[in-house]
């Protein structure tokens, strides 16, 4: 493929990446935005390996690592279960971390990469490798931690080291000082001192980074890693001169901050404070997820008969999902109940917090997977004022979204974010197995108001026999 025409597949990628990211903004148009996104992909890795810069020898290498790579991808896509997606994007922004910094090591060790640039260029080679290297090696290890988390395998509660601010400032200066005795050493072996000594620092810092956030806030982890893997891959892109790198890399940065952003609003936390870590404890220590809750009063029970009965006196159903409809898989019995009690002349909308489940979007893609209509699925912002007017609130494997102490208690590890006020309903009823608290370890006063009512079990097996009740 001439050099010409890769540029013009580059420039036609870029603009199905951007045409991508527009329809992926609203659920009715996402289809189209993923379509979008497959043929950008598909035309960049084509005009990337047919490209003037890949020679015919590099073709073999680069088909065996798509084999492998792409085994192991369709591998993952077809066994991860839905609720294992957080973990494996984690995991997967951990990989682009860890391509910079591999790119950045060898783009600097190999000196064809720098051969016949001016001093200038070269300078500004090096910068590139330095900061690459920097944002890589900080997205390996912070994600590497956030995938710990999001999986349990690592505690939610903050870390919070004595003088951390000063630890991690102290780090910036040591990463600035070894970053000038790089620019200026007259080597490639001089160099190597400086940039091992910055990526240790680097992923020292990613780590403390991470564990210092609390439970509470990891969506806003989730997301600002999603940014951070796009600086690296803009970085790699800027380290390979390659345009549609960074271009790409760019997007995926600026969308990721974004949704960072779109996330501190929906939790009603400071970006800044988020990041500085520490938040998400709060003064009541948090338990481990999925412990059981200090007993608060008097919780009622319900059968799935009664529940059903409650669904039929209604007129008004609102329905919040949460991380344990996911558990369950219950998405499509929730639509099935949805289609009857439409059948039965009711109004039911569904109500999604933005950090429901454990991903952005988690509640979105579910329901449209079960194809639940768009027009139904409301925003917090768009339905919280409803809850009085609406009969029954029925809450599907969902906790802190739900939490009133989020509002009513100031020393609450999640005080301050809005939840979705489902207990303002006339009834509201809470599906899920026992009385554990959901991710950030929360006890839910909601349990025990006097409008509650418990329906105890797994929530597809608890639906299954309400879709039952409700057809009978
Ligand atoms: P929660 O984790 O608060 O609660 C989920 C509840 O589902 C649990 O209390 C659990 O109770 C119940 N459950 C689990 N399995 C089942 C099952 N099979 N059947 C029925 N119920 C089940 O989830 P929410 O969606 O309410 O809130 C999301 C939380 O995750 C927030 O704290 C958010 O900050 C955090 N988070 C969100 C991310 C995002 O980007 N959206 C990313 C990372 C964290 P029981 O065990 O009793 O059944």
């Amino acid at each position: 493929m001439s050099a010409s025409l890769a540029t013009v597949s580059y420039i036609a990628a870029t603009i199905l990446f951007i045409l991508s990211l527009g329809g992926l903004s609203n659920p009715e148009t996402s289809r189209r935005g993923n379509l979008y996104g497959m043929i950008g992909m598909a035309i960049a890795v084509l005009a990337t390996v047919f490209g003037p810069r890949v020679t015919s020898g590099g073709i073999a290498w680069v088909a065996i690592a798509l084999v492998v790579g792409g085994g192991i991808g369709v591998y993952l896509a077809r066994t991860v279960k839905m609720t294992q997606m957080p973990e494996l994007v984690a995991f997967m922004h951990s990989l682009v971390g860890l391509v910079a910094v591999l790119v950045g090591y060898a783009s600097y060790i190999d000196p064809s990469a720098s051969a016949g640039m001016s001093g200038a260029e070269t300078a500004i080679h090096h910068m590139e490798v330095y900061v690459g290297v920097l944002i890589g090696a900080v997205t390996l290890s912070g994600s590497v931690i956030a995938f710990g988390k999001l999986s349990g395998r690592v505690g939610g509660k903050p870390l919070l080291l004595p003088g951390r601010h000063l630890l991690n400032l102290a780090g910036l200066l040591v990463v600035i000082w070894f970053g000038y005795a790089f620019m200026r050493a007259p080597n490639i072996q001089a160099g190597m001192m400086p940039l091992i000594v910055m990526t240790v620092i680097a992923l020292l810092f990613g780590i403390h980074m991470v564990m210092a956030i609390g439970g509470a806030d990891m969506p806003v982890v989730v997301s600002m890693l999603n940014s951070y893997s796009g600086w690296a891959a803009a970085a790699t892109g800027f380290m390979l001169s390659n345009d549609l790198l960074i271009v790409t890399g760019a997007l995926v940065g600026s969308s990721g901050a974004i949704l960072s952003y779109i996330m501190c609003r929906a939790m009603n936390r400071n970006f800044i404070s988020v990041i500085a870590g520490g938040f998400g404890g709060g003064d009541a220590k948090p338990k481990a997820v999925g412990g059981p809750a200090a007993p608060q009063g008097e919780t009622v029970s319900v059968s799935a008969q009664e529940t059903a009965d409650l669904l039929k006196e209604a007129k008004t159903v609102v329905i919040v999902p949460g991380y344990g409809m996911a558990v369950a898989q219950a998405q499509h019995t929730v639509f099935e109940i949805t289609k009857r009690l439409r059948e039965l002349g009711k109004t039911v909308r569904f109500a999604i917090h933005p950090v429901a489940g454990r991903m952005p979007g988690h509640m979105n893609v579910l329901l449209a997977e079960a194809k639940v209509p768009y027009d139904i699925v409301m925003e917090m912002d768009e339905i919280n004022e409803d809850f009085p007017d609406t009969d029954v609130s029925m809450v599907i494997g969902a906790n802190d979204i739900v939490n009133p102490s989020a509002l009513e208690d100031p020393s609450s590890p999640i005080a301050g974010m809005p939840v979705l006020e489902v207990w303002k309903a006339n009834t509201s009823i809470v599906m899920k197995r026992s009385m554990a608290s959901g991710y950030a370890g929360v006890d839910n006063p909601l349990f025990y108001k006097e409008n509650n009512r418990m329906l105890f079990g797994d929530a597809k097996k608890m639906l299954d026999e309400v879709l039952a009740a409700l057809r009978a």
